[in-house]
């Protein structure tokens, strides 16, 4: 591995590992004092509005191999951490199968930053607008523990990020998108697939809510995800919700309680009420945590009540399939 000359005093060491292996050992080795940096976007923000110190070492993950690239599994979709946003953005198999998480990417800073950017910076940042959109496709990650590749939920993985025995050191290789969830609700017999089909709506939906059209901060990050008998009872369904500085999450209890249900303005009232409760946003000077749960909440049912009259977009117009 590599690591360029030493300027000055305050200047960093930048070390270029080529492997998992090595990138994790300098970790060790450097312990706080070392960080993994991949397009260095939100890294660059923290150092240069003084909310983090230049750290000493700088572990550069752009030239370790294999990890910027797409590849199509049986069982997945497998996004490489160190795929740019703007690969993402413009990769038509993601656009084809996930719309919303292309839908997410394109609302994600400027193109000139997403040329930088990674998937795995955003997602290892534990905030990124990308999340709410993996978390509603059931998206795993997958990491490297010192020995051997491991794999997480990232819903787990998010569960955990302020843990320091587990957030933080972990370094992500990739994120895996399954293929389960894009079928028919629990139908994966091709003979049957034609009869599920006309009793199964599928939609999706993925908002970003900032302070400004575009190139905004978001104040609340939507997804949801499902499928609806053709008489309205939902069938499946996945909600996440972030935004800010808030760590997103699936609204679990409340995809529970929705499943089974026939959308009604019961329903909806209730599936407003309970993200009221459920969703804990960070608030900040700009957006109260009050604002952002109903702005949230209202994203979220009037998601679900375009399903049920079969209105579901992705977001931003392009029709989900
Ligand atoms: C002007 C501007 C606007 C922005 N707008 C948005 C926005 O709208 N939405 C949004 O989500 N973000 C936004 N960002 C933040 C940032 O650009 C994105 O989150 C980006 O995806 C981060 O990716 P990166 O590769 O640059 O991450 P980096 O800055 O390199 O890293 C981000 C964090 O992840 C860690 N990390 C990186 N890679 C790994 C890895 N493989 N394993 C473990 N840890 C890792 C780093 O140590 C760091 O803590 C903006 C940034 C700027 C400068």
């Amino acid at each position: 591995m590599g690591k360029n000359v030493q300027e000055t005093m305050t200047s960093p060491l930048v070390w270029h590992p080529q492997t998992p292996a090595e990138a994790w050992h300098l970790k060790q080795t450097h312990g706080m004092d070392g960080v993994y940096i991949s397009g260095g976007t939100l890294l660059r923000t923290h150092w240069e509005s003084g909310s983090a110190a230049m750290p000493k070492h700088l572990i550069d993950l752009s030239a370790v191999k294999g990890l910027n690239e797409m590849r199509v599994g049986e069982t997945g979709l497998l996004i490489g951490g160190q795929m740019s946003l703007q690969a993402c953005r413009t990769n038509d198999f993601l656009l084809c199968h996930f719309p919303m998480v292309t839908e997410a990417i394109r609302g994600i800073a400027a193109p000139s930053i997403r040329q930088l950017a990674t998937i795995g910076g955003n997602v290892a940042s534990h905030i990124g607008d990308s999340l709410p959109a993996l978390l509603a496709y059931d998206a795993e990650v997958i990491w490297f523990n010192g020995t051997a590749e491991q794999r997480d939920m990232l819903a787990d993985w998010l569960r955990f990020a302020n843990d320091s025995s587990h957030g933080m050191e972990r370094l992500l290789l990739g994120i895996q998108l399954p293929f389960y969830g894009q079928s028919e609700a629990g139908e994966d017999d091709a003979d049957s697939e034609q009869a599920a089909v006309s009793k199964i709506r599928r939609f999706c939906a993925y908002h970003k809510v900032g302070r400004r059209e575009a190139f905004t901060p978001s104040v609340v990050t939507g997804a949801i995800n499902g499928a609806l008998s053709n008489t309205g009872i939902v069938k499946e369904i996945r909600i996440a919700l972030g935004g800010g500085q808030t760590i997103p999450l699936r609204l679990e209890d409340l995809e529970k309680e929705l499943t089974g249900e026939a959308v009604d303005p019961k329903l909806l009232q209730h599936a407003y009420n309970r993200i009221l409760q459920l969703y804990e946003p960070r608030e900040d000077l700009f957006a109260s945590a009050g604002y952002r749960k109903k702005t949230a909440a209202n994203v979220i049912v009037s998601e679900l009540w375009k399903a049920a009259r079969n209105e579901a977009q992705t977001g931003g117009g392009s029709v989900c399939s």
